[in-house]
């Protein structure tokens, strides 16, 4: 198994990161990554840029090294109705939308308040994936977090970071992909890096995958062109609903 997109990474407007855009894309080429996205971190986490930080990153290039740059964001989760730190004016204009939980932005309760606060969340439409949901302090009812997935369009991402930093939250990855796997939902796999030697870093991700031998039409990582197919066809719901609104 090899992927050639990476869907979440963080640079050094993360706060708590180390590499520019640039040392990003270059790293991405050297791995052999043809597409990644940019995914800092939303607004409510300290040492996060403010908003407007993503609404200019159309300054950013498409490309870079011949790598494909998409601009997106890891927003925060707030609070269990599933409201994200980023105004959808904002979420609207990029290309890719992570969702997540973390405890330094609100702090864990119980399985039910966690899963309803990720099956609002999915009506938001323009969240595209939700972000290392195998945190072990945010159980959830992995089975009705992934019909919603189906239901809504949403992937669920497996994040490669996740093995190292979330102790204890291989057997909920475990879980979550053999769920999408049963429902047929699709996934994204992340290295979630936050230095530019991790870009394109998936070996827990691949060994996870290949263990249960997950089927390639549910991983979106393969292809570029599957992110491409899937942000046109976004882009393209998201003016239709302008239009109706
Ligand atoms: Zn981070
Ligand atoms: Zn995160």
């Amino acid at each position: 198994m090899k992927f050639v997109v990476d869907t979440h990474t963080h640079t050094v407007a993360s706060g708590h990161a180390y590499s520019t855009v640039q040392e990003m894309a270059r790293e991405a080429y050297v791995n052999d990554i043809e597409m990644f996205a940019i995914t800092d971190h939303g607004p409510a986490l300290k040492g996060a840029p403010y908003y407007y930080h993503f609404t200019n990153m159309r300054a950013i290039p498409d490309v870079l090294y011949g790598v494909r740059i998409l601009k997106g964001v890891e927003a925060n989760i707030i609070d269990y109705n599933g409201n994200l730190d980023m105004p959808k004016v904002c979420l609207k204009r990029l290309d890719f939308v992570i969702a997540s939980f973390h405890d330094i932005c609100i702090e864990p309760a119980s399985i039910e308040e966690h899963t309803n606060a990720y099956l609002n969340l999915m009506k938001n439409p323009f969240v595209d994936a939700i972000g290392h949901p195998g945190t072990p302090e945010f159980e959830v009812d992995i089975e009705k977090v992934v019909s919603a997935a189906k239901k809504y369009g949403k992937f669920i991402e497996i994040n490669n970071n996740s093995f190292t930093v979330r102790y204890g939250c291989e057997e909920n990855c475990l879980n979550f992909a053999l769920e999408c796997k049963k429902q047929g939902v699709k996934i994204v796999c992340g290295s979630d890096a936050h230095i530019s030697f991790d870009v394109g870093k998936f070996d827990e991700v691949y060994t996870l995958l290949e263990r249960i031998d997950m089927p390639e039409e549910l991983i979106m990582n393969t292809k570029a062109s599957n992110f491409i197919e899937y942000i046109n066809n976004k882009r393209k719901r998201i003016r239709m609903s302008d239009l109706i609104l």
